[in-house]
């Protein structure tokens, strides 16, 4: 065995340890985020057709506000930190924010498009210490849907294979937008052979909601989620799976409070598709703050796909009922970001 697959290994051991303190965490108190995903760049240097996530001319956020917005995070309890986009590589100094999610003890997850990995660059991400990174891959050839494709990235997995020394999670996608459904399985076969995990995910709507698969589409997402190799994700295929069957999910949405999405303007908001909600400055948001969106329904959740939401939602399902509606919450009436947002894209 190679030297990085060795360190590859121990680094692995020492995530499953932290993820296990992780999860004794979140359930023994339901006062902290348990996932959040920070947005270091809006700017991405792609333009997926179904994407309302990215512009082409955002500046990076200050590396110095966002080590702010880490430390913040931590304050509050956080226990994840996904760094999450635009392209989130883009950034000239996301080693530091990286570097200082460790420094909390807090794990580091970062998802990207993966076209500006090369050796230097993920070497850099194992000095900085980080834990999880996740490729979604949409299709086999480029088409005018995507350009996520296995054909360009097939040398970048390699590159990762080669050099990374984090855990690799390579997702692949099903739905509308998908036009050869069965690269979804080439993709996941070629990650396998490659030593990575993989999921398998279905593209939403620009709202986050339901789109059913057709049948042929439900048996390749079957014959994917078969080759998962990860424990969580069988929790999140079981939603994922209703949404494929066209089924709505009965689930307490606790975005808001046991997950955030911290926007480049560093609002919180529930998610990448309810952006606007509640859109409220970082520095400002409290504990009281999470305990109140904890305990408040989301319309949007028996239609919703945003698999990271449902998985964290797992942790709290069981327990405290929401007895808030959405119009009870003092920050609702701050959905003018909403379109703020969508007039970007
Ligand atoms: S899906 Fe990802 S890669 Fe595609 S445009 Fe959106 S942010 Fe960029
Ligand atoms: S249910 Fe929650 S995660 Fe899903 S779209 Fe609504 S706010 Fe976002």
């Amino acid at each position: 065995m190679d030297r990085v697959a060795i360190r590859r290994r121990i680094r692995l051991f020492s995530l499953r340890l932290r993820e296990l303190r992780m999860i004794a965490k979140g359930l023994l108190s339901t006062h902290h985020p348990i996932d959040v995903h920070l947005i270091p760049i809006r700017r991405c240097n792609l333009s997926c057709a179904y994407c309302n996530e990215y512009d082409d001319f955002s500046k990076p956020v200050p590396v110095a506000e966002l080590q702010k917005r880490v430390h913040r995070l931590a304050d509050l309890g956080t226990t994840i930190i996904t760094i999450s986009g635009g392209e989130p590589l883009l950034h000239p100094d996301l080693d530091e924010v990286i570097r200082a999610i460790r420094s909390r003890g807090m794990i580091a997850g970062l998802i990207t498009n993966g076209y500006l990995l090369v050796p230097e660059r993920i070497k850099r991400l194992n000095r900085a210490g980080l834990d999880h990174l996740q490729i979604s891959i949409d299709n086999v050839t480029p088409d005018d849907v995507s350009k996520k494709s296995l054909k360009v990235l097939d040398q970048k997995l390699r590159l990762l294979a080669q050099y990374a020394e984090f855990h690799v999670n390579i997702n692949s996608v099903l739905g509308s937008a998908v036009r050869n459904p069965e690269d979804a399985i080439t993709v996941a076969r070629r990650a396998r052979e490659l030593g990575f995990s993989t999921t398998v995910g279905i593209i939403h709507d620009h709202s986050g909601q339901l789109l059913p698969l057709s049948s042929q589409q439900q048996k390749i997402f079957d014959e994917v989620a078969a080759m998962s190799k990860r424990s969580y994700s069988r929790f999140y295929e079981f939603f994922q799976r209703n949404i494929a069957q066209g089924r709505e999910n009965t689930w307490r949405c606790r975005a808001g409070s046991r997950y955030l999405y911290i926007c480049e303007n560093g609002l919180v908001h529930y998610c990448s598709q309810q952006r606007g909600y509640p859109a409220i400055p970082l520095e400002q948001y409290t504990r009281a703050h999470l305990e109140r969106e904890y305990l408040i329904q989301k319309s949007c959740a028996p239609r919703c796909t945003i698999s990271c939401v449902q998985t964290i939602a797992l942790f709290d399902n069981w327990r405290h009922p929401q007895i808030l509606k959405a119009a009870d919450s003092p920050s609702a009436s701050s959905v003018q970001l909403e379109s703020q947002f969508a007039g970007k894209n």
